[in-house]
């Protein structure tokens, strides 16, 4: 078979033969053509039209386009679901799972710089906020934390509600010094911005615990180095609530 019959051009003789078998002609390579671009369907090509056959044509053209729009459909909420199961619900910051998942990304591909830091930040007294103002305000005062966060964080930075009250950061190609000064100016919009709640100004203050991660050289296993740093920065923030909380505490460099 040509390569022309392959793709079930219409290439066929019939001037010197019978009607019949011209008729038969035309019919096989149409069906030959058909195949072909059913195969391209399958494919995913949903640009080819059939024009033979009449009502065949019609039938075999709307399948197509409904094809066409399903898969697409398809393909926007399989994109929409993938987001939404990186993302916290009430929120919209990355969920434990999906910040992991992207801090090790980070590990392997790490930023010039070969550091960063981690942020862990928790709300202080935040079980009173919600005894004292129900817990849609205590609701409330978290997505106002996160709106917070978001508007003093780069782009590359990762944030994370790690659970109930509690978040994570982590800044790609920051050292201890600039990821204290970081988490410093976040304490202060913090104390800064209270909550406006139903009338009332719901005052909001954190705690925070900084550590950092070396990467400079190869990390022999980057997922329990940053298991290591994530510790690290909880054991810093738990200080800080001992030590009178509304503080940061920073801990020592880390070596991987
Ligand atoms: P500390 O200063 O020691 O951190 O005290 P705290 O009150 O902030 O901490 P505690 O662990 O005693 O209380 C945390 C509260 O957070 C208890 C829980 O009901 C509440 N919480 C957890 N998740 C949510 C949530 O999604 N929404 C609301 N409104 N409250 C939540
Ligand atoms: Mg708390
Ligand atoms: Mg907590």
């Amino acid at each position: 078979m040509t390569d022309a019959l392959g793709r079930g051009e219409l290439t066929y003789n019939c001037n010197e033969r019978g009607y019949v078998i011209g008729s038969l002609k035309a019919l096989q390579a149409n069906l030959r053509h058909l195949t072909w671009q059913a195969r391209c369907i399958a494919k995913g090509e949903y640009q080819h039209r059939a024009n033979f056959l009449g009502d065949f044509s019609t039938a075999f053209n709307t399948m197509v386009e409904e094809l066409d729009k399903s898969v697409s459909k398809l393909t926007r909420l399989s994109s929409r679901y993938k987001e939404m199961s990186c993302r916290d619900s009430l929120t919209g910051l990355l969920n434990r799972r999906a910040f992991i998942s992207r801090a090790m990304d980070m590990l392997k591909d790490p930023p010039d710089q070969g550091q960063a830091a981690v942020i862990m930040a928790d709300i202080d007294y935040f079980k009173k906020i919600n005894d004292t103002w129900g817990h849609a305000c205590g609701d409330a005062v978290l997505r106002h934390m996160a709106q917070i966060f978001l508007s003093q964080l780069r782009e590359d930075d990762l944030c994370c509600r790690y659970g109930g009250e509690e978040f994570i950061l982590l800044l790609p190609g920051m050292g201890l010094q600039p990821g204290y000064s970081v988490a410093e100016r976040l304490r202060r919009h913090i104390c800064a911005e209270p909550l406006a709640y139903e009338g009332h100004d719901i005052a909001i203050t954190a705690s925070l615990g900084v550590s950092c991660i070396d990467l400079n050289g190869p990390l022999p296993d980057s997922a329990s180095v940053f298991e290591m740093t994530v510790k690290e920065a909880d054991s810093c923030l738990y200080r800080a609530k001992k030590t009178g909380r509304n503080r940061v505490v920073c801990s020592e460099m880390h070596q991987a």
